[in-house]
């Protein structure tokens, strides 16, 4: 890897700076997942970090790394809500002005949570992509700094610091199943896990409609395609014709790309409410779903999963459970 990409120092660093406002988030053990599959599951709970997500560790670690002089500028961001609401709650707790700026087809739960942390919410176009050209012309004209939800050296050395736990949590770990979007969360993960030991798989889930990432590794340069309906609308976006980081990284550390039906991530939402008592919402849900829909084949004996967040609207998942008995 060439000398100006991110190492494991820097989330070891990210470490240190972001514990005053990220959770080190329990790793608990999955009985009815083990008796599934005949080996050892475990589920990493980010759904319990303070806004709802894994999301806040990358977003902490980016605006507290920001120089005094672009602190006092004020940050802006796009997002389809967890990223939003993270950038929001860092930028509050840091003094920082926020600019939100997401989409008309980001639900109405994440849009009234995002208002609720105090950030300006710019709500504008169809599509992440669209919302983002806006960002960019609030950066020209007031100077703001863009905190990128995924292609951004701080953004995935922060999501990393998830791999550090994993292996202070279990050593053993062989496998490691992570939902996939735009990518800065499974390259984190995969540089701590894999400097750790190369041998330690890992594996990115996400859903079949959609996953722009997997579409780009198969096209072998990165792609746009439209945007579909998903229970994992938090999967939902591009990952941006220029990738600078994620692309490069997802393709070098990540050893295979599984896809799931919706059927099977409503079941998985199911299982994860029955038998650990826990709403995940659909993206975090991913992990479960292929272990469910039986396409991890070799699975390994210590797999980990990631729930990585819980913000999922009340009513969606009370339908799902009534669906499939949760
Ligand atoms: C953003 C998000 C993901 C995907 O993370 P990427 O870094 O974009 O791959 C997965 N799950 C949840 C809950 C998210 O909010």
């Amino acid at each position: 890897m060439k000398s100006d990409d991110i190492t494991l120092q820097d989330i070891f660093l990210a470490r240190s700076r972001i514990g005053s406002i990220a959770q080190h988030t329990p790793l608990i053990p999955s009985q009815k997942l083990a008796s599934l599959t005949g080996t050892s599951v475990y589920l990493k709970l980010e759904l319990l970090q303070p806004t709802g997500s894994f999301k806040l560790r990358g977003a902490a670690n980016k605006i507290f790394s920001l120089a005094p002089e672009e602190k006092a500028r004020g940050v802006v961001t796009v997002s389809t809500g967890n990223h939003g609401r993270a950038v929001a709650h860092v930028a509050t707790h840091a003094e920082v002005t926020a600019m939100v700026c997401i989409s008309e087809r980001v639900p109405a739960n994440k849009v009234a949570a995002l208002q609720q942390t105090g950030a300006e919410v710019i709500i504008s176009g169809k599509s992440q992509d669209e919302a983002e050209q806006q960002a960019y012309r609030l950066i020209v004209e007031r100077g703001l700094t863009m905190i990128h939800p995924f292609d951004d050296p701080h953004i995935i050395a922060g999501q990393g610091t998830i791999g550090l736990e994993l292996l202070l949590d279990l050593p053993q770990i062989d496998t490691a199943l992570v939902p996939l979007s735009g990518g800065g969360l499974i390259s984190g993960i995969a540089l701590a896990l894999k400097t750790a030991n190369p041998a330690i798989q890992v594996i990115g889930v996400s859903m079949e409609q959609g996953c722009v990432m997997y579409h780009s590794l198969q096209a072998g340069k990165p792609v746009q395609l439209p945007e579909a309906d998903t229970l994992a609308d938090s999967l939902n976006g591009g990952i941006g014709l220029d990738n600078h980081y994620t692309y490069r990284m997802v393709n070098e550390l990540v050893d295979d790309v599984v896809l799931v039906s919706e059927e099977h991530i409503a079941a998985a939402m199911a299982l994860i409410a029955n038998d650990h008592y826990m709403i995940v919402e659909g993206a975090g849900a991913v992990p479960v779903a292929a272990l469910l829909s039986g396409q991890i084949v070799s699975p390994g004996k210590h797999i980990a999963i990631i729930l990585s967040g819980g913000n999922v609207d009340t009513r969606t998942a009370l339908r799902i459970f009534e669906e499939h008995g949760g």
